[in-house]
């Protein structure tokens, strides 16, 4: 998954990337408005992290422009404590959720981790397809109630999957959104990936939908 971090405090910027990498997502940032307005319309984010309070074009600017270009990824608003207008502001502007400020880094990324779930229209913590089951808080997988070892771009490619199962994923989508700009993006890295993934979770689970890219299908539903 991948995240956009939009604040001009350079500490709590900084701060913000360390945890949201430490949980294992994919993260760019922009100092000032007019620079997260321009990522958020061209880059394809799963989520944004939104400051209000920004220079040359403030968040809630940012966020309405967002909506009227039709772009609808989630958006969670840093709001400043005593600033209740912020917060009626930016709902009305179409953010998802806010945290006012100052805040725990755990609350930001529980809210974070509700609001990509909601996105992909899943109400739980944990993604189940057949004998697989994904706990995206804990980071952990399971076959049939075994653990099995991933590691982190595996694991990742699974939860992207998982969380978009029943459609085609393309490895441009995936690269897109497990990978921040700065990575090397070469799509056989993707295709790595698949095939280790592939040698732990039961063989039928991954498709691959030939030309278009991969599709996990739910037990049940036809493809
Ligand atoms: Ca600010």
């Amino acid at each position: 998954m991948r995240i956009l971090v939009v604040e001009d405090d350079a500490d709590l910027s900084r701060q913000l990337v360390a945890a949201l990498k430490d949980a294992g997502y994919a993260v760019d940032t922009a100092n000032d408005g007019e620079e997260g307005h321009f990522l958020g319309d061209t880059e394809p984010y799963d989520a944004v992290v939104l400051d209000v309070g920004l220079p040359r074009m403030d968040g809630i600017s940012v966020l309405e422009q967002w909506r009227r270009d039709g772009r609808a990824m989630p958006v969670l608003l840093l709001t400043a404590r005593d600033r209740w207008s912020d917060k009626v502001q930016g709902i009305d502007a179409g953010a998802d959720d806010y945290v006012a400020k100052p805040f725990h880094m755990e609350e930001v990324l529980a809210r974070l981790r509700a609001l990509v779930r909601r996105a992909a229209g899943h109400a739980a913590n944990e993604i189940e397809c057949g004998p697989v089951r994904l706990d995206i808080k804990a980071g952990r997988v399971t076959v049939n109630g075994n653990p099995i070892k991933l590691t982190s771009h595996e694991f990742k490619v699974l939860e992207y999957l998982m969380h978009h199962r029943d459609r085609v994923v393309s490895r441009t989508e995936l690269t897109e959104h497990l990978y921040d700009q700065d990575f090397d993006r070469d799509s056989n890295t993707i295709e790595v990936f698949v095939g280790r993934l592939r040698k732990k979770v039961p063989s039928d689970l991954i498709e691959t939908v030939r030309g278009l890219g991969y599709r996990i299908v739910t037990p049940g539903n036809v493809a």
